[in-house]
């Protein structure tokens, strides 16, 4: 007997906000291996230096585009990407294109203070100490010891001193430091929808509805802590790698109701084509009408699977 493609409850969720064609592809390009997206730490090598070495071993690496030092390499030069002394030196580190998206809507900019509130292992906090030069002053939280000890060693090989790093839970971050943040980052800890692989159970031991009803209340108390962190003005963004309605817009829809007009969803320009709007109603109920400004992005031969919404806190 053959493997079930995937979960019937992560399928009939699916199937319950797209259509039967557009479920098949995306069901379709979870299988796919996609090419690999390396970005540049510009503090240790630059993009003469990469093509210089991409030479060397024969590989021609493509601009991603719309992300200033990002690189795709076909998924053939995994091996040769992973295991060079460039990689272990922490001169570029390799997240999908998906995973740049929250931090291009971050935005940002040199001098500011910055909160990254469920950092480890890294991959955003490097990609935004990068984008500011290593200037300004981030703050990574992680709750888990093995994790932020892993994000430790690769803010260390990176040389990301401008990141200070805590040990603790970031619920309780909002009333340690309130509107102390520029901008904050809340790539919240989710169920990994988008990491399933059809057709191999043992990437979805860990994924149930009991589990993602979990994630969605660990992910209410972060998003209201990492708002209450936030300065008046100050921009958040919140992303998770989970399709689900219930660890995306359920958890926007219920913080936006505690924090009233203070907060509102921006409208944004996202530079990838295969995107679908947030979601304005789910299991029978209407929500906040500003969530079609969030933004899903659907796997393809590409992207990973993304949710990301950017939230301003408004001036009292
Ligand atoms: N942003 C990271 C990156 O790009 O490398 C990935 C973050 S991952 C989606 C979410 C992280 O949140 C996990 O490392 C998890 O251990 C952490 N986490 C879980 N509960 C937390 C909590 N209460 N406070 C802070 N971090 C938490």
């Amino acid at each position: 007997m053959s493997a079930p493609l995937l979960p019937d409850d992560f399928l009939a969720s699916l199937n319950s906000w797209l259509e039967p064609d557009a479920v098949a592809r995306v069901v379709e390009a979870m299988s796919l291996e996609k090419p690999v997206c390396v970005r540049l730490n510009h503090k240790r090598w630059q993009k003469h230096d990469l093509l210089a070495w991409s030479e060397a071993r024969q590989l021609m690496p493509q601009p991603l585009g719309w992300y200033e030092g990002a690189w795709l390499f076909p998924a053939e030069a995994r091996e040769t990407l992973t295991h060079s002394e460039a990689f272990a030196e922490g001169r570029f580190y390799i997240q999908n294109p998906s995973s740049l998206l929250p931090v291009h809507l971050l935005d940002p900019q040199p001098g500011e203070t910055i909160l990254d509130l469920a950092a480890a292992p890294g991959g955003k906090t490097l990609a935004i100490a990068d984008r500011m030069g290593n200037s300004g002053q981030i703050s990574a939280v992680e709750a888990v010891k093995t994790r932020f000890f892993a994000l430790r060693r690769n803010l260390e090989a990176h040389g990301a001193d401008s990141v200070r790093t805590y040990l603790m839970d970031g619920r309780e971050a909002g009333r340690k430091v309130p509107e102390r943040f520029d901008r904050v980052l809340l790539d919240a800890p989710c169920s990994s929808e988008a990491r399933l692989v059809p057709g191999q159970p043992d990437t979805w031991v860990h994924w149930n509805l009991r589990k993602v009803r979990e994630c969605q209340r660990k992910q209410v108390g972060l998003l209201k802590s990492a708002l209450r962190t936030l300065k008046p003005g100050g921009r958040l963004v919140y992303s998770t790698c989970s399709f689900s309605a219930e660890e995306n817009e359920v958890v926007l829809n219920k913080v936006l109701k505690r924090f009233d007009e203070t907060v509102t969803i921006v409208p944004v320009q996202v530079p990838v084509a295969n995107v679908h709007p947030g979601l304005v109603n789910h299991a029978g109920k209407a929500l906040n009408p500003e969530l079609s400004r969030a933004v899903r992005v659907l796997p393809d031969a590409v992207m990973d699977g993304f949710f990301v919404c950017v939230l301003e806190k408004r001036f009292p």
